[in-house]
């Protein structure tokens, strides 16, 4: 029997055979796809011709197709559709991928072919996208270490593993404190509750084993506790056992381990010839340097503290309404928020919820394609991995563009969250390939299924990404797409968001599943201001943490993470009843891996661009201008990494993002 996964993909728009793959094919083919990419490297590496772009940056471009096929199946399946035997592998190969990709960014001689061509790049007679892709080429194999000889190269390995292992235990100990711990609540304890909380209380409850309701340490059922118990010493307990993960001593605790990993990438960061480890980090995206991002950053916070600290007056004058003397709290502000939020934008949530028909939604992320970009959307018949799965061909003026899928449903086999990927990227080499994207997400199921506004929000924002995938038009695929850098990436899917808050289209588009009507304007008007209420905390809680984990990796590490942020919330004047969103003994996005480290902060990079990227749109006749829309596919949708971010930026705005846009969408300074 041949295996399906690696033999020819034959059918229309040659997407994995779905239909023919079983579980046991995944194990051979990811053997086979090491095993094959390593002989293709290997000839790449001992090469005896002298290095050339294209027996050496073309050639590892065009190797690993195997590969990119195996991993596109696995990953899609295990991710949106696991089970037993899935999760086995993944366990499994997790490891053996990672020794693998990391066995040739420290391949020596590899790295020796690539160093010789950019020792004479311009000589080479490149295009600028060859250039780019020389650069991404060599700037990855140093930052990896493999320049480094002798004791460093060593040191430099054992920095890696070292941080690995502790990236891991920080992340078991935080599941492990948030697996523990629960609150077991009476029948009484559960007034005030909307049923929706009382339903998922009484899941956990028997989920832990509990004889009745309980309050767990995950945030979809904390934080409603938060915001609709009327008991105060409830909400205080709680609260003061979510804030302490990661920090209640004994061996799970968190705090050693942080202070370990920041002296370790301090280390790696001066190996490697950087001052810090946020100038190494921050030397491959769009901020470059520390001083940037802080200065974004403090351009927000000083609006955003000020509006927190008027809320705070508000909410603690509500408490004293309520008989209540003292200081407003932490685990008071969500409760007396959400109660003015009930009384400033009463926003029925049921009665919105018909006007949302995922369906619909659907269309109206085509219809904005549309008019955008000329993107037409039909409707394909192929086999994918489950049956909630569709697709669409996407084309232009009859030219295949991608293939798009949508998985939108919840299920069991999935894990949580939204995202999007591409099965395929698009590239022009070794042979012209149009790309194949998925977005999964996680709506609930219904006839017809129906979103919330925050659903609704999510499914723009995928197909944001994926619009980004689909308009790549680059020649390399290590470039193309979403291959660009961390604090850009949710540019075009931020964005995107916008377009759902344009009127015309929840005019159109949101329409009642039972009698058809368009939304009511005055619910329009409603949805549209709640989205930015109490923006003020929510801001503050962000920016704290994005401005710790700045200050944790700049200059010399810090001693005792839990004293610099300390220091870093007294210099900053942080509100008294607003805590970081993420503490440091419970930041996984900083010490759970380096993907967020000394970068918590690119959402808000983002954000800001994205604010501003759409004002570019209003203050040039709407969200449909065609002038910007083109600029916008011809400057960022297409470009992928084969521009810096800065400069794809300026291309088509002209200058670079400023903040005011951000801050009036925010509502954080007057529109
Ligand atoms: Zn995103």
């Amino acid at each position: 029997m041949t295996n399906p996964i690696l033999s020819a993909w034959t059918s229309a728009f040659e997407i994995a055979p779905f239909d023919t793959i079983s579980d046991t094919d995944f194990a051979p083919a990811l053997d086979a796809a090491m095993q094959a990419h390593n002989a293709e490297i290997g000839a790449i590496a001992s090469n005896p011709e002298a290095p050339t772009f294209a027996n050496t940056v073309e050639a590892l471009e065009a190797a690993g197709e195997m590969m990119d096929k195996v991993l596109s199946v696995f990953f899609t399946v295990a991710g949106a559709d696991s089970n037993p035997l899935r999760e086995e592998l993944q366990r499994e190969f997790s490891p053996k991928l990672a020794a693998h990709f990391s066995g040739i960014s420290s391949n020596k001689a590899l790295f020796q072919r690539v160093a010789d061509l950019w020792a004479r790049k311009d000589e080479l007679g490149l295009t600028d996208e060859q250039a780019r892709v020389l650069m991404l080429s060599h700037r990855g194999f140093v930052r990896a270490g493999a320049a480094l000889e002798g004791n460093e190269d060593t040191r430099m390995q054992e920095i890696k593993a070292r941080l690995a292992s502790l990236g891991t235990s920080f992340t078991q100990n935080l599941l492990a404190d948030e697996r523990d711990w629960f609150m077991e609540l009476s029948e009484d304890d559960l007034q005030g509750l909307p049923g929706f909380v009382v339903n998922s209380a009484r899941a956990a409850g028997e989920e832990k084993g509990a004889k009745g309701p309980v309050v767990t340490l995950s945030r979809s059922l904390i934080v409603p506790f938060l915001q609709f118990s009327p008991r105060r010493d409830l909400r205080q307990k709680a609260y003061r056992a979510w804030t302490a993960r990661g920090a209640n001593g004994g061996e799970t605790d968190n705090r050693e381990i942080a202070a370990q990993i920041l002296q370790l990438r301090q280390e790696r960061a001066k190996l490697l010839g950087y001052e810090s480890f946020a100038d190494f980090k921050l030397e491959t995206e769009m901020a470059r340097t520390p001083d940037r991002v802080r200065d974004l950053l403090m351009q927000v916070w000083e609006p955003a503290k000020t509006r927190a600290n008027a809320d705070a007056e508000i909410l603690t004058q509500m408490m004293r309404n309520d008989g209540v003397n003292g200081p407003l709290e932490a685990w008071d502000w969500r409760y007396y928020a959400e109660k003015r939020r009930k009384a400033e934008h009463d926003l029925d949530e049921a009665a919105l919820k018909p006007y949302l028909q995922l369906d619909r939604m659907i269309e109206a992320s085509f219809a904005c394609a549309n008019r955008l970009f000329g993107l037409e959307f039909k409707q394909l018949d192929i086999p994918l991995y489950h049956p909630d799965c569709r697709a669409w061909e996407v084309t232009r003026n009859g030219q295949h563009i991608a293939v798009f899928i949508g998985d939108y449903f919840a299920r069991g086999s999935k894990r949580s969250g939204a995202w999007c990927s591409a099965m395929r990227g698009q590239a022009k080499f070794p042979k012209v390939q149009a790309p194949v994207v998925i977005n999964v997400c996680n709506f609930a199921k219904g006839d017809p299924a129906l979103l919330s506004y925050d659903d609704a929000r999510t499914l723009f924002h995928e197909f944001g990404h994926a619009l980004h995938q689909m308009l790549s038009n680059v020649t390399y695929e290590s470039i193309s797409g979403t291959s660009v850098a961390r604090d850009f990436v949710e540019l075009p899917s931020q964005l995107y968001e916008h377009w759902l808050e344009v009127p015309e289209v929840l005019a159109e588009f949101a329409t009642h599943a039972e009698t058809g009507a368009p939304m009511p304007q005055e619910m329009l008007k409603k949805v549209l201001k709640a989205a930015n209420f109490d923006q003020g905390f929510q801001t503050v809680e962000y920016v704290a943490s994005a401005l710790v984990d700045l200050a944790f990796h700049e200059g010399a590490a810090p001693d005792e993470p839990m004293a610099r942020q300390a220091e870093v919330l007294a210099d900053l004047g942080m509100p008294a009843a607003i805590g970081m969103r993420h503490a440091t003994p419970h930041f996984a996005h900083v010490f759970a891996g380096d993907g967020y480290s000394a970068g918590y902060y690119s959402y808000m990079w983002s954000e800001v661009m994205d604010a501003d990227a759409f004002a570019a749109f209003e203050e040039a006749g709407g969200a449909f201008d065609s002038e910007r829309a083109k600029a916008l596919e011809e400057n960022i949708l297409s470009t992928g990494g084969s521009r810096e971010a800065e400069e794809l930026y300026l291309a088509f705005r002209g200058r670079l993002p400023g903040v005011e846009a951000l801050l009036k969408g925010r509502g954080l300074i007057a529109a």
